[in-house]
């Protein structure tokens, strides 16, 4: 039976959700975690990629990577190949199964003590003198109306939870990639390293990637602009016409269809009652696409916050603000940074693009696997991208 009271709601039992629920229920709240569908984890929506940077947030368990790369192998419109590896380790990040992987992060939510349901779905907030005080859920059987201190918005890109508290999280079209994915078998691909492909003809204002899983198998997809997508030339158009020539003896076992949000982060994360995390929060690195790794990092934060927050009897905005303060501090600067370089490098024309991978092509060993360093050495290997981010920043 879900009980009528809880500390806290967290809505979403993706990596975000599960992350705050395990954290808040750590420190001693009392956290209840729903899901609107019938399987955490499923349907998969994701290329599965993420660096090593996410063994500081999660023990790694074999059972849920799929396969560890050493590095990216990236190529520009003509060809050109920059290959991405860090100095002396021979794994630079993995390829998950996110089926098992989110199924684990909820199941440590479970094991800290949240009440975690599965086929239970927000559908609004219980709002009292401009504060989020519950949740209306919708479970197969029943209506309920669950009383909270805190809620959190941990629903995805799709979050409808940051809206009805009032914030503002329209994307517009020019702000979301829109992606389309096949898990494909007899492909011949390489399996120690993640693969991407620029080029407007490949993916306009996107990219494409090859993310291998195990033998002879792989996440192929990509994303394109939600600006220049429309009929007869929508990702699903692009990723077909770049399979048959690729892989014209591939078997497709699964398509999967999805949208990143690449805005950067929102400006408000927090109001009275409430906190914003992951996806819903546009906690994505805007010039990858990633958000998994924000996700855990995020979550680990809102949890901590609304503990402390919690105890003190202060659900207040002003309180919660410590999240964003500490967000921020934690990986705000990498994400604005990457959504500068995203606004430049999506914008070049093939000629352009071509330009601007020409002076990277060849071997980098990075001195570590991270965003950050991945971004640093994207900038100062490219003068014209400096150039133009100095010019943005001031
Ligand atoms: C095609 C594609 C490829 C990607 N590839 C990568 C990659 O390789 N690496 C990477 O780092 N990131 C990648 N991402 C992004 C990554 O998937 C997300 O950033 C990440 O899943 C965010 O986690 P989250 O917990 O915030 O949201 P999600 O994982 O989306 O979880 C949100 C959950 O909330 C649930 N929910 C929504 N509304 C409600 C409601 N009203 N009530 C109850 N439950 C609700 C949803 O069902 C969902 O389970 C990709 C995304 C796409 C679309």
């Amino acid at each position: 039976m879900i009980k009528e009271t809880y500390d806290v709601v967290v809505v979403g039992a993706g990596p975000a959700g599960s992350v705050t629920a395990r954290t808040a229920s750590e420190n001693g709240l009392d956290v209840l975690l729903i899901e609107r569908n019938a399987e955490i984890g499923v349907p998969v929506k994701c290329a599965e990629g993420v660096s090593r940077e996410i063994e500081r947030y999660v023990e790694i368990d074999p059972r849920w990577i799929c396969t560890k790369v050493k590095g990216i192998s990236t190529y520009g419109p003509d060809g050109t190949a920059v290959t991405l590896s860090v100095e002396g380790a021979d794994v630079a990040g993995y390829v998950l199964e996110r089926r098992l992987f989110d199924k684990y992060l909820a199941q440590q939510a479970a094991r800290a003590g949240a009440e975690v349901r599965v086929k239970t779905q927000a559908y609004g907030l219980v709002q009292e003198d401009s504060t989020v005080k519950g949740v209306y859920v919708r479970t197969p059987d029943d209506e309920l109306r669950i009383r909270a201190d805190v809620v959190v918005g941990a629903d995805g890109v799709e979050s409808r939870v940051g809206r009805w508290a009032g914030i503002d999280t329209r994307l517009p079209l020019s702000d979301v990639c829109t992606c389309a994915e096949f898990l494909m078998s007899d492909v011949d691909v390489d399996e120690h390293y993640l693969e991407t492909f620029f080029g407007r003809e490949i993916a306009p204002k996107g990219y494409l990637w090859i993310f291998p899983k195990g033998k002879r198998c792989a996440n192929v997809g990509l994303g394109i602009g939600g600006d220049v997508s429309g009929e007869g030339h929508r990702a699903r158009d692009y990723l077909r016409s770049f399979v048959n020539q690729r892989f014209p003896n591939g078997k497709v076992l699964a398509e999967i269809y999805g949208v990143v949000p690449l805005s950067g982060p929102l400006y408000e994360t927090v109001a009275n009652g409430l906190v914003l995390v992951g996806d819903a929060a546009r906690h994505v690195q805007p010039i990858t696409g990633g958000g998994i790794l924000q996700a855990v990092q995020g979550g680990k934060i809102a949890g901590e916050v609304v503990a402390k927050a919690v105890k003190e009897q202060n659900v207040t905005k002003k309180r919660l603000r410590e999240y964003e303060k500490r967000w921020k501090r934690e990986f705000g600067r990498v994400l604005e940074v990457g959504l500068k370089a995203k606004n430049i490098v999506l914008n070049l024309n093939e000629q352009e693009l071509t330009k601007f991978f020409q002076p990277l092509g060849g071997e980098i060993k990075l001195k570590e696997y991270s965003e950050r360093a991945f971004l640093k050495t994207l900038i100062m290997k490219n003068p014209r991208i400096l150039v133009s981010l100095v010019k943005t920043m001031f």
